[in-house]
């Protein structure tokens, strides 16, 4: 497939995981894309390399979501390498759990700043460099959807703020054909969410077909909406979740 032949893309988050696989895929599909990574150095060269060696185009910038200048930088550093932009994901994630009584005000800023300040600034910035016709996609969560246990509030809070983000963006951007939507993922097997990990059994538990998804579940879905197929869906969510929240 070639569909993305000609786009220009960013990633956040693209060392590992999902954004890892999001990046291959956009890439494989023709997409020229930049990527950014906070930590994880070695792993995002890594993907760099593996695209460069299969004749795609990708550079890794070390930006940390926490500080909406760095992603902005990166979705400029991105657009002036490759000459346009028409594709931002905003993928980059963390996931703070465990007791009420002991999430911090500085774990509540970091998510936040994180999973919603970083994504407005991006959008803001991408909005600027995107041709019309481009796409704005963010990976939410399930959880959004279903929220089996404890411990995992400020999280549900801080990707559920992704509706509001998502609704309004596809109003302010619509009329230039710039669509926005939001892809939830289930219970995915990642450095985040093993499927061997300490909460999976009880996750799984709730997955209608029974098993964890795989990056590339997530990643197809964003390649789809991200190309011809995703020109009319806009504003709305869509779960990748092997039925979690059924
Ligand atoms: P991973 O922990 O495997 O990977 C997280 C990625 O985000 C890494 O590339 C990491 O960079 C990057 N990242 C984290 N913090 C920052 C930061 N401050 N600045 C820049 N990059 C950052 O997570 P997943 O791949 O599982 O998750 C990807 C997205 O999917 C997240 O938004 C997550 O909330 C969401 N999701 C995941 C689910 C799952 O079950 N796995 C389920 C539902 C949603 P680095 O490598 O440098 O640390």
């Amino acid at each position: 497939m070639n569909d993305l032949a000609g786009k220009v893309a960013l990633v956040t988050g693209g060392s590992r995981g999902i954004g890892a696989e999001i990046t291959r895929t956009l890439a494989r599909n023709g997409a020229a894309v930049g990527f950014t990574y906070h930590s994880a150095a070695d792993q995002a060269h890594g993907v760099e390399k593996d695209i460069q060696a299969l004749g795609g185009r990708a550079f890794a910038i070390q930006a940390d979501s926490a500080d909406p200048e760095g992603v902005q930088g990166a979705i400029e550093a991105t657009a002036v390498e490759f000459g346009r932009f028409d594709i931002l994901v905003n993928n980059a994630g963390v996931f703070p759990s465990g007791p009420l009584e002991q999430v911090t005000m500085e774990d509540v800023d970091r998510t936040l700043n994180i999973h919603i300040r970083a994504v407005f600034a991006a959008a803001q910035t991408a909005a600027r460099h995107m041709t019309d016709g481009g796409r704005i996609i963010n990976i939410g969560s399930c959880l959004t959807e279903r929220l089996p246990g404890p411990g995992m509030t400020l999280y549900a809070m801080s990707k559920s703020a992704l509706t509001g983000l998502t609704k309004g963006l596809a109003r302010d951007l619509g009329p230039r054909g710039i669509t926005a939507v939001i892809v939830d993922p289930g219970p995915t097997d990642t450095d985040m969410n093993p499927a061997n990990g300490p909460a999976a059994d009880f996750l799984r538990g709730f997955i209608a077909l029974g098993h964890y998804g795989q990056a590339q579940d997530i990643a197809g879905m964003v390649a789809y909406l991200a190309g011809p197929g995703g020109r009319h869906i806009t504003g709305n969510s869509i779960l990748v979740d092997g039925g979690f929240a059924a």
